[in-house]
């Protein structure tokens, strides 16, 4: 009998579904693409078919133009793609993101992308698919990775913007997720003030608002002065942090949200004066909840540190692999 598995290929530039002629999260251009979520290092453009959720694809549509062969699939809809049947399902990671359920030949894969468990008020929450194979992903595979509550670490961020009114916090996000996540976080936690914002976060902001997420009162930075934002809540992309642009601010408090943030020689490097822990990954306890529950044969491992989940899967008894994926960056983390 074939190896488990044998219809899926491992490439250095995504996952190649051979009996479908189909690359998932490909890195390079492809014919056929079944794309996990919108982060870049994900959903890349210029391939000619593409299947998505209908919120995917419109996040490619605000970085790549229209994108004329797009078939948007809804969740837990199954569509044949070649041989295979392929199903999406919620991830938990950001608006539209999925894990992908392939099934051929009575086996069963699903491959997770970016994911994680812990409720998140922009997006579904992740769906659990026993499995034969589970490709996982693996950004915080290390037990130090332990992400605290995340009302928690709003509930820090809130008491150092109300300790001085004269100055204001400036939130580190990214882009795509995490800023609209915050924003979020902060108005379940009762903050309805109006939130600043750097211009490039407005279009994920409208789009996540066009798919039925509230935002709350919302102003652009470019139009307020130092005294306006006194006292208020500033989000911005990671890259501004230490920008010339953050000196329109009043004295401002430099917070990133990371699950990075973690480290704290990683805050430092960063200039980081509120570190908070709030990640859109999978933390450890997270990762191998999630391989007790799917009881998968086989686990194989992408994006980030794979040694340590691949050694607690040996010693459950679970076979693992690394896969050699390039192109996955920090960027959404
Ligand atoms: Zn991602
Ligand atoms: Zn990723």
């Amino acid at each position: 009998m074939a190896r488990l598995g044998s219809w899926i290929e491992s490439h250095p530039e995504g996952i190649y579904v051979r009996p479908a002629d189909a690359w998932i999260d490909p890195s390079r251009p492809k014919a056929k693409a079944l794309i996990t979520h919108g982060h870049a290092d994900h959903a890349s453009g210029g391939h000619d078919a593409v299947l998505a959720t209908a919120e995917t694809l419109a996040i490619m549509e605000t970085r790549y133009g229209p994108q004329p062969r797009g078939q948007a699939v809804a969740y837990d809809e199954t569509s044949r793609v070649g041989d295979v049947d392929v199903r999406f399902v919620p991830a938990g990671h950001v608006l539209g993101s999925a894990q992908i359920v392939l099934e051929y030949k009575g086996e069963r894969v699903v491959v997770s992308g970016d994911y994680k468990r812990r409720p998140d008020p922009t997006c579904a929450c992740f769906v659990p698919v026993p499995c034969d194979i589970f490709i996982t992903e693996a950004t915080f595979g290390l037990p130090v990775f332990r992400h605290p509550d995340t009302g928690s670490e709003i509930d820090r961020l809130l008491h150092r913007l109300h300790s001085d009114p004269s100055r204001c916090v400036l939130v580190g996000a990214y882009a795509l997720g995490k800023a609209q996540r915050i924003i979020t976080e902060l108005r379940a936690r009762g903050h309805h003030d109006p939130i600043y914002f750097h211009g490039a976060i407005e279009r994920l902001n409208q789009l996540y608002e066009s798919f039925g997420v509230e935002l709350g009162e919302l102003r652009p930075v470019a139009d307020a002065s130092k005294a306006d934002m006194a006292g208020h809540i500033v989000i911005a992309p990671p890259g501004a942090l230490n920008d010339r642009w953050s000196r329109r601010l009043p004295d401002p408090v430099t917070a990133m949200a990371s699950g990075w943030m973690r480290i704290r020689q990683r805050a430092r490097q960063q200039n980081v004066e509120l570190p908070l822990i709030i990640s859109d990954h999978a933390d450890w306890d997270e990762l191998t909840q999630t391989i007790r529950e799917l009881e998968p044969t086989e686990v194989w491992i992408t994006h980030g540190r794979e040694e340590a989940l691949k050694h607690w899967c040996m010693t459950h008894q679970i076979k693992a692999c690394e896969l050699n994926l390039v192109g996955y960056e920090d960027e959404d983390d």
